[in-house]
């Protein structure tokens, strides 16, 4: 994300203003919505609050969909805060999120997933109750735990809130949140550093492992081979696993069936979107949480303008807040219908279909709608069908798995790639660039 917000204010920006204002700063770590970011002086930080805040919140959203809160902090407060927090063991593997700039350390728990937070609804009732009972008697009840669901539903938070939960009860006790990708990384690299042993050691040595969005062990044989032999070792000793999913086990492809069949050995459930209440409920919550004065009528209208993912509501106050702060306003009702009009334009773009994209997109290109989802690998085929994935995935909510599935059943990986190609041929490739931009244009209309 950071080089394409650096892109896209470059375009608008003499030099020097963007080397003194923009190249300067440095992004320091996500955390939630908010984006830490690092910059050389207090009149920087001025600066920043003042004209870019809001930019970030913008380009964060049309990069992927979540509005990024900007926490603008100067190298010396910084500094200040890092010195005790380097006391705590550092991970010594994040190889790949150390290269491309934004730090996501996953190794200890966001201080804001917590029970308390955590607001229940129809939707996430079961799940928040099978969570608090693991919480507090971890491997005995529901062994593993298995939450799924949609996008920003509170998967991770919830899971996140049984080890603050845990360690609240029993304060000794061992707690490990991963994603499932850390594990996978964590593991190939303990192979390639002969330290097969410390990894065991740190993963089946705990009283709770969380790992988070465990479809993206789909394909990795044997990352899932030595999951199965962590599990059981967790299993066998009564400590607790939980794992979050966006859909049930047997629905993960290319997943064992002897993993299948013992996340099973526990309880499955799942997360559903809010009803208007808890989405109000939500909001009134975490304006509260930020001191935030906003009318119910308020609170009501934005909570029906976004009805299907938590994180988009959050991010919609933002933006409320953002916008009110802008134009020196109180929160109300037709400043959060201003400030949402850019919102509800991205949220009419998700009604798009792939079906609809790929034929914009053959059309485009002169190439069929088979070639798209087949498997040629000659490149007047492969450049369109990477863009109508990147497309795909830009103006739909749909997951990556869910894409492969309409390109002729590919994988999520290879989705991933070519969004990630076409991102930077964004970036470099004029030509590219013009035909992404025409493409969004004739898909909006
Ligand atoms: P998921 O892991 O399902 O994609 P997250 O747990 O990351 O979703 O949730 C997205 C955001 O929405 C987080 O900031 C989280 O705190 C918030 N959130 C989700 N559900 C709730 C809830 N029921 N109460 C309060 N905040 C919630
Ligand atoms: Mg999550």
């Amino acid at each position: 994300f950071w080089n394409y917000f650096k892109q896209k204010l470059k375009e608008n920006l003499t030099p020097v203003s963007f080397n003194t204002w923009v190249g300067s700063a440095e992004p320091l770590f996500i955390e939630g919505n908010d984006i830490h970011i690092a910059v050389p002086t207090e009149l920087h930080k001025d600066y920043w609050e003042r004209h870019y805040a809001e930019e970030v919140a913008i380009y964060s959203y049309k990069f992927n969909g979540i509005e990024l809160n900007p926490i603008i902090e100067t190298q010396e407060e910084h500094a200040k805060k890092e010195q005790p927090e380097n006391i705590a063991p550092k991970q010594t593997n994040n190889n790949d999120s150390e290269k491309s700039g934004h730090v996501f350390h996953n190794s200890h728990l966001n201080p804001k997933y917590t029970f308390d937070s955590f607001i229940t609804g129809s939707g996430n009732q079961m799940a928040h109750a099978a969570a608090l009972a693991v919480a507090e008697e971890p491997g005995v009840i529901y062994n593993p735990l298995f939450i799924y669901g949609g996008v920003g539903l509170g998967k991770t938070h919830l899971m996140q809130a049984i080890g603050h939960q845990m360690i609240k009860i029993e304060p000794g006790a061992k707690v490990k949140y991963v994603t499932s990708e850390t594990f996978a990384n964590d593991f190939i690299n303990s192979i390639q550093t002969r330290t097969q042993d410390d990894f065991r050691q740190e993963y089946r040595n705990v009283d709770l492992l969380l790992i988070d969005d465990i479809q993206f062990f789909a394909e990795k044989e044997g990352t899932q081979e030595e999951f199965f032999h962590t599990f059981n070792e967790l299993h066998d000793n009564g400590k607790q696993i939980v794992m979050t999913s966006d859909r049930l086990p047997n629905e993960i492809p290319k997943l064992q069936e002897r993993l299948v069949s013992r996340f099973k050995w526990g309880l499955s459930v799942d997360i559903t979107a809010p009803d208007l209440e808890t989405r109000i409920a939500i909001l009134r919550n975490k304006a509260e949480a930020e001191h935030l004065e906003i009318p119910n009528d308020t609170l009501s209208y934005i909570a029906e303008q976004v009805d299907t993912n938590v994180r988009e509501l959050e991010g919609a106050l933002i933006r409320v807040q953002a916008y009110s702060t802008l134009k020196n306003a109180d929160i109300t009702k037709s400043i959060a219908a201003d400030a949402l009009k850019l919102f509800k334009l991205s949220k009419e773009k998700k009604g798009l279909s792939i079906a609809k994209i790929q034929n914009k997109v053959a059309k485009y290109y002169h190439v069929s709608i088979n070639d798209l989802k087949g498997k040629k690998r000659v490149k007047t085929i492969v450049v369109p069908r990477q863009i109508a994935m990147y497309l795909s995935r830009e103006l739909t909510d749909r997951s990556l798995p869910q894409i492969g599935m309409e390109f002729g059943g590919k994988d999520h990986t290879t989705v991933m790639h070519s969004c990630d190609k076409i991102a930077e041929l964004v970036v470099s490739d004029n030509d590219i660039k013009m035909a992404i931009n025409e493409l969004k244009d004739e898909l909006r209309n």
